[in-house]
């Protein structure tokens, strides 16, 4: 584990429960991290050539190569208990991953005290830490929450035909967790209360049931964003880029520019899975597209 990062999460996560907010998105309201993975420049636009991908990093000086997509799951306090939105990728999905469950003990969160994980979506970064090194639940009181069409999709036979190659093992992990928590998992649709105070809305695209949830908690609200918007630059500067790793491309852009017009109108405060410094934020207009303004 990178020693600097781990002390420097579970500073925050420790401040963010104590009087000052720090690194916090709300009062209640925290990420923490589950490490982060190596990601080929070219996920970042399938249609583009990697010399433009690289130019358009340059001009901001953000890195360009060895990118490692930081992970960043959303963590509200109510009360006594929790509720996880995702809940990481586990040991299994790609080195440098399955650091939640020691940056929750960090920050003296017991798996226990998690009453609901809510899914964004499948995929094996949000998924695949339900269940722990041993195969165990990772939150053996929580209820796990997803949309119904995203569940659909992933269990479905033909599923596999769908997917490419390098995606193949996304499904088979799907189908293995989400028959291990069938018996803790309940589904909704978009537009419910999922839980109290944790609204889901459409998002699709990233996936065919992705959806993204608006949490009020007191007077705040925090949008959670899954994977609707996942890089810093590209998702807001250059919504129409297809993303590598998109189900729907066509869909996932018009979702992006559609919450993009909306976060910006109504300032509000965002949490992205994959953004960067926590992903906690804002988003403003910037000439013809976006901006994301990192918060911590
Ligand atoms: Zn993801």
């Amino acid at each position: 584990m990178d020693r600097r990062h781990f002390l420097a999460t579970a500073a925050g996560a420790l401040a963010a429960w104590s009087a000052a907010p720090c690194f916090a998105a709300a009062r209640d309201v925290l990420t923490l991290s589950d490490g982060d993975f190596a990601m080929p420049i070219n996920v970042l636009g399938s249609n583009m050539d990697a010399a433009r991908i690289k130019e358009v990093l340059d001009a901001e000086g953000a890195p360009s190569s060895n990118l490692r997509n930081p992970i960043n799951v959303t963590v509200v306090r109510r009360g006594d208990d929790f509720v996880l939105f995702d809940c990481g990728a586990g040991q299994n999905f790609a080195e440098g991953t399955g650091k939640l469950p020691g940056n929750l003990a960090a920050a003296g969160i017991e798996p226990e005290r998690v009453k609901h994980v809510v899914f964004t979506h499948a995929h094996p970064d949000h998924l695949w830490g339900a269940l722990d090194d041993f195969g165990s639940p990772a939150f053996p009181n929580a209820s796990f929450h997803i949309a119904a069409s995203e569940r659909d999709f992933w269990m479905s036979p033909d599923v596999f035909q769908h997917l490419p190659e390098d995606r193949q093992s996304f499904a088979a992990g799907a189908q293995r967790l989400l028959k291990e928590l069938a018996p803790v998992l309940q589904t909704f649709r978009p537009g419910e209360e999922v839980v109290p105070g944790v609204a889901a809305f459409e998002t699709g695209g990233h996936t065919p049931g992705h959806v993204s949830f608006e949490v009020r908690h007191g007077t705040e609200v925090v949008m959670v964003l899954g994977d609707a918007l996942t890089h810093a630059i590209v998702s807001f500067q250059y919504p129409e880029w297809r993303a590598g790793f998109d189900q729907d491309p066509d869909r996932a852009v018009a979702t992006r520019k559609r919450l993009l017009d909306r976060l910006a109108a109504e300032r509000l405060r965002v949490i992205g899975y994959h953004l960067p410094k926590g992903g906690i934020g804002r988003v403003e207009r910037s000439g013809t597209a976006f901006r994301f303004i990192a918060e911590a």
